[in-house]
């Protein structure tokens, strides 16, 4: 036989050397790794009352042998009136993920610049870098509030993307109206602005509306949403785009997949959105429920940051992976944090109030170690 001849295969150096994105560990691997069954997942922010009862209603009425529609028809209606935007200024996509990979795919020429925050959502550089742009992030401030003055400063500098998310994942905070307006005034004409609001429903009612204050601006803008984290419908796979104007959705239409949104995940998402009662009844306890968590971690001395979110971003004080390792141990899936300066953080998300006291003891636990 003669050699194989694929190392010699030329690759996209922009593809093939892209940092891998950091999944939370699953549970079926948490069971694998503790031994344990008993599996508390607060790695992923998903929602841990599952989703409404008229979503499994709907999907009754799955046809499995169709191909699903690729625009979307019946969810873009019923977002466009929910939302009083046009039809033709929303995408959606395959999880809000896959609509952070059409923008890229856009918008962005190799060698463009795109800026984010750090510590943030992995997705906003990796999809930048594999549309081969240069990254430029913009650090939070010490306190864990984001730096308006660096933020601003870097708009500045007219990348083609800015992507903020607002409210924060991983850290938590949301700008406030004040802070927007600034934003908001120091973008260029040149750079779109994508404002990633997968955490919009969890955020406290005296915040601003981000799509409220875009759509009020002359900008180029993405809003990003999704049925994953507030919905609860993390497994089917569902976000989407509101874009400034339709020449922007046309473009981000034509950069993802014609099929990318399943039957199944249309369906859902439509029964989820006429059941709103569901969501923030939920919503509503688990912001209880982050109000209690936060103070137990306060009253242990440990910092946290101010959360708009499901989750919470914890100094633990020593290696996040280390302390991975410590909950694994007591089955509790949480996200050690590795980006440089908050290798000492964790991100937990809000679970049921009996898996949060299970952190919480276990938070305990490793305080006094
Ligand atoms: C969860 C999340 C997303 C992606 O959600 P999808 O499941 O792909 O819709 C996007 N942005 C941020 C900041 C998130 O936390």
């Amino acid at each position: 036989m003669s050699k194989p001849l694929h190392t010699e295969l030329p690759l996209n150096p922009h593809v093939a050397g892209l940092p891998p994105y950091n999944a939370g560990m699953n549970i079926a691997a948490a069971r694998l790794h503790s031994g344990r069954e008993d599996i508390a997942a607060l790695a992923s922010n998903e929602n841990p009352d599952g989703c409404s009862p008229k979503v499994a209603a709907a999907l009754a009425g799955l046809n499995p042998a169709r191909y699903s529609d690729p625009a979307c028809t019946a969810l873009r209606a019923a977002l466009g009136e929910k939302l009083g935007v046009a039809t033709d200024r929303i995408v959606v996509g395959n999880g809000s993920e896959e609509l952070i990979a059409a923008v890229c795919r856009a918008v962005l020429r190799p060698g463009a610049t795109v800026a984010t925050v750090c510590p943030g959502f992995g997705l906003h550089e990796i999809e930048a870098l594999a549309n081969g742009a240069v990254v430029a992030k913009v650090a939070m401030r010490a306190d864990l509030e984001f730096d308006i003055a660096a933020i601003l400063a870097t708009l500045e500098k007219a990348p083609a993307i800015f992507f903020l998310s607002s409210p924060s994942n991983p850290v938590g905070p949301a700008l406030d109206r004040d802070s927007l307006d600034r934003v908001v005034a120091a973008v260029r004409p040149e750079t779109l602005l994508v404002l990633d609001e997968a955490y919009f429903e969890f955020t406290a009612d005296d915040l601003p509306d981000g799509l409220a204050v875009l759509s009020a601006s002359r900008l180029s803008f993405v809003v990003l949403r999704t049925f994953s984290k507030a919905y609860g419908l993390a497994g089917l796979r569902v976000g989407y785009v509101v874009t400034s104007d339709a020449r922007l959705a046309r473009a981000m239409t034509a950069a993802k997949t014609p099929f990318n949104v399943n039957a199944a995940a249309q369906i859902a998402a439509a029964a989820a959105l006429q059941d709103e009662a569901w969501m923030r009844a939920s919503i509503s306890a688990l912001k209880a429920e982050r109000a209690r968590v936060a103070a137990a971690i306060a009253a242990m001395g440990l910092p946290a940051a101010r959360s708009q979110t499901n989750f919470l971003f914890i100094d633990v004080r020593r290696d996040s992976q280390a302390a991975m390792d410590h909950f694994l141990s007591k089955g509790i899936i949480v996200k050690p944090w590795k980006e440089e300066g908050f290798e000492s953080f964790i991100r937990v998300t809000i679970g049921t109030p009996s898996d949060n006291d299970r952190f919480l003891d276990a938070l305990g636990a490793l305080a006094m170690e």
